[in-house]
């Protein structure tokens, strides 16, 4: 079968690799019919730590192929959604909803023996607590937006979470990428009644607009804190939902929060200290989050897919097959591309 590998900076191909197989009885094997490009794939592309050989890809639908023979709830010919943790659905953790949290968590594409889902086929491990079946047919056209389900839709989603979005306050979403964009859509489904993005991409703002943002601010730095504080009447926003990952993004973040807000930090972070400890001291700001717990959201973000209430599929704006990939990684590298949608 052929797959996605990383072997260095700008250097990302697509190989054939030996097939996937069931190698514990708690697996479930998976034909990939969708997966994606995330922006944390961009990490170890611009030269990230160590991931020479690494197979890429952490989001994907799929159709179950075989199962092994300890796994109760699926069967052959399932099309299910893969979040990018792999959680057994039975520990502490999992039984309290953080289930990228538990105690035998696998981190799709990133932990070693584990492959990536940018290929056209998957090993799953702890298939019953991980894989999320869904009541649709492979070729949908829902797929865009169920696929946002393994990952940036449930992102944004955490990160409104963790910020306390609540109807009637103000919500400002640090970054314009997949995850910023569904964390307007998040926000706004969360009943925040104003919502500021802080972003620089004339398409991407345009989207964002139609999610649901009512204010856009394009500074940087100070200038874009002086500029939600003029928006806020001197106040900040309740709720900030950081997508990016940066520190200077993270001090942006805690900068704009309101006395009392919260900022929920999605963004995987590429600074080793959470910056500005005086002003989220004095200020009472709650600043929390982590990995999205994907698996135990999608229960409660499906139907509003399903029904069509929310379209984060949208962010989706380029697909491409497997010779494609590469070229993919570059276009949204480059930002030419928002989010690439892979069809093995
Ligand atoms: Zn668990």
């Amino acid at each position: 079968m052929r797959a996605t590998l990383m072997h260095g900076r700008h250097d990302v191909r697509v190989e054939s690799v030996p097939d996937a197989t069931i190698q514990e009885p708690t697996d479930a094997l998976i034909r990939v019919t969708r997966a994606c490009i995330c922006g944390s794939d961009l990490w170890p592309y611009n030269g990230g730590p160590n991931y020479a050989g690494q197979r890429m890809g952490h989001e994907a639908i799929g159709m179950v192929e075989a199962v092994g023979s300890e796994v109760r709830t699926l069967k052959k010919g399932d099309l299910v959604i893969m979040p990018f943790a792999s959680s057994d659905g039975t520990c502490v953790f999992c039984q309290e909803g953080l289930p990228t949290a538990c105690k035998s968590v696998y981190f799709i594409g990133n932990d070693q023996g584990i492959d990536g889902a940018q290929a056209e086929a998957l090993r799953v491990p702890q298939a019953d607590g991980t894989l999320y079946p869904i009541p649709v047919g492979e070729d949908d056209a829902l797929m865009p937006s169920l696929l946002t389900l393994s990952d940036v839709m449930a992102t944004g989603h955490h990160a409104a979470v963790v910020a306390r979005v609540a109807p009637s306050k103000t919500a400002a979403v640090v970054g314009d990428g997949a995850v910023g964009l569904c964390g307007v859509i998040a926000a706004k489904r969360l009943g925040a009644e104003r919502i500021i993005l802080l972003g620089r991409h004339p398409d991407r703002i345009a989207l964002a607009r139609e999610f649901g943002a009512t204010d856009v601010v394009s500074e940087r730095g100070e200038e874009a804190v002086a500029r939600v504080m003029e928006l806020t009447r001197g106040e900040g926003a309740h709720s900030v939902l950081e997508c990016v990952g940066t520190g200077a993004a993270t001090d942006t973040a805690i900068a704009i929060a309101r006395p009392g807000g919260a900022v929920g930090r999605v963004g995987v972070p590429h600074y080793d200290t959470v910056p500005l400890a005086q002003p989220m001291f004095f200020k009472n700001v709650i600043v929390g989050g982590g990995p999205a717990p994907v698996r135990a959201y999608i229960a409660d973000l499906l139907p509003d897919v399903l029904e069509g209430r929310i379209e984060p599929g949208r962010v989706f704006d380029r697909t491409t097959d497997l010779d494609g990939v590469a070229a993919g990684y570059k276009a949204m590298n480059d930002r030419e591309a928002i989010k690439v949608m892979v069809r093995p």
